[in-house]
């Protein structure tokens, strides 16, 4: 069985991002990019279905401009075995995205489609969902726990109320949480490999797709500052604090 990870080139999870003066987005001049770090719970758990022999090749996927090699040149150093580019210069938004990725599972033929459950740059929480609503495959989101026997798939979700497990039939749509695993790290002799494995680079026109954006972004703020905590002297001012004080926001 062929897996198909989608990956997406994020700013870096430890960067303290800017405003742009003119308010319409983020200021990502010189900013750290890294591969989106659900993503790499995605490229890692692909991996280990791998390692047991449940799946035979890791097909890596990112939609974005040329930059957006580099993050699929960091999944290939983890361990897949190929990556396609689907070459845009348009921003790219959840709809447009999954699109892209409906056409690929068309031509490429995967059995499971492994994505993040979001992206940490603009917090979508979309794609895999419109995925499997577009492909009308089962989906997965948040998994936490994967089993895959035969045909089946059994994926642990979180969810508010505690864990959740699905029961599902391959092919299959899956979005990654936080504790599904720990991803491992590239290897000096593995990211010098990466650069021989085979990369193919397509357009939105060649899968006959159309990645124009759909949201506009009108305005984009600080969120207010919080106020300074404060230290109280005892547990009876603590409570009096809280009934006198504390709002419910
Ligand atoms: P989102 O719905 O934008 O929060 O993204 C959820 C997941 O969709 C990400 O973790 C990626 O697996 C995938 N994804 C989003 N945007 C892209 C992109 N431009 N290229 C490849 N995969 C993407």
């Amino acid at each position: 069985m062929k897996i198909l990870v989608a990956v997406k080139r994020v700013v870096d999870y430890s960067v303290k991002v800017r405003i742009k003066s003119d308010r319409t987005g983020m200021d990502l001049a010189g900013v750290k990019m890294s591969l989106n770090p659900f993503d790499e719970i995605a490229v890692e758990e692909a991996l280990r279905l791998k390692e047991k022999g449940v799946c035979s090749e890791v097909l890596v996927v990112s939609i974005g401009d040329t930059a957006v090699q580099e993050s699929l040149r960091a999944a290939l150093a983890l361990g897949a075995d190929r990556a396609i580019h689907v070459k845009t210069e348009l921003e790219t938004q959840p709809l447009g995205v999954a699109k892209a990725l409906k056409a690929l599972v068309e031509k490429e033929t995967p059995q499971l489609v492994v994505l993040g459950k979001q992206a940490i740059d603009d917090d979508f929480n979309q794609t895999g969902q419109m995925l499997s609503a577009l492909l009308k495959w089962p989906q997965g989101t948040f998994i936490s726990s994967l089993t895959i026997e035969g045909q089946e798939i059994q994926a642990v979700r979180e969810v508010d109320g505690g864990l959740e497990t699905l029961k599902m039939p391959l092919p299959a749509v899956l979005t990654t949480d936080l504790r599904l695993n720990q991803p491992r790290y590239a290897s000096l002799p593995n990211i010098m490999k990466a650069r021989q494995k085979p990369m193919e680079i397509l357009t939105a026109n060649m899968l006959g797709v159309d990645l124009t954006p759909h949201l506009q972004t009108l305005k984009v703020a600080e969120p207010p500052p919080r106020k300074p905590g404060l230290k109280v002297e005892s547990v009876d001012a603590l409570l009096d604090r809280l009934r006198h004080e504390a709002k419910v926001i």
